[in-house]
């Protein structure tokens, strides 16, 4: 759908280098739009939640109103990219947390697992998706997938980790997709709408 509109989740984070980064993969401006609050959520087809921190986002969900809204047009199919805090927000389980979430993805996740060391750091990403192939993955105090459930497919890998999972039409990273110079996650994504 080429007029469709993609959402960015903009309560809080990097949600303007999303939107530049579907600049880059071609996306015009006039079909990107910030969503905070419910008619922008309804004025979108697809969605994109951002790295930031899950738990200031979860909480803005539910004060402004649109968290079962959210959830539920996930739950009806509507493509969603979800990156870092924003995988963290969707995923069914995360370890040791009672946060806020929405809690549509069946997986299980360790936020900030990469320990304080090399809580941010630069590595290659292998995808299974070959308009993507390898990319870089930059992960900033990233979480860790550490299970996955009943039909949530591994889409990459990074130092023996699964990075980035799909079900349906939600597609979840660990990195950060949006900082990179080109956008082939972003064009991908896009492709799928
Ligand atoms: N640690 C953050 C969280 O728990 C995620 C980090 C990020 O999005 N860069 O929300």
């Amino acid at each position: 759908m080429s007029e469709s509109r993609i959402g960015l989740l903009a309560f809080q984070g990097d949600y303007e280098a999303h939107g530049k980064a579907l600049a880059r993969a071609g996306v015009a401006s006039s079909r990107i739009v910030e969503v905070r609050r419910l008619p922008e959520l309804e004025s979108v087809d697809a969605l994109i939640i951002p790295g930031g921190e899950s738990t200031v986002m979860g909480m803005l969900l539910e004060r402004f109103g649109i968290l079962e809204v959210l959830k539920a047009r996930i739950e009806a199919g509507m493509p969603l990219l979800a990156t870092c805090a924003g995988l963290i927000l969707i995923a069914k389980h995360i370890e040791g947390s009672s946060q806020t979430k929405l809690g549509v993805l069946d997986i299980t996740v360790r936020r900030n697992a990469y320990g304080r060391q090399v809580d941010s750091f630069r590595a290659p990403v292998q995808t299974r998706i070959p308009e993507i192939g390898t990319i870089e993955g930059i992960f900033i105090r990233a979480p860790k997938i550490v299970a996955l459930g009943p039909g949530v497919e591994p889409l990459a890998t990074c130092k023996g980790e699964t990075v980035m999972v799909r079900k349906g039409a939600i597609i979840a990273a660990t990195f950060h997709p949006e900082l990179l110079k080109d956008a082939p996650v972003h064009r991908w994504f896009a492709s799928l709408i």
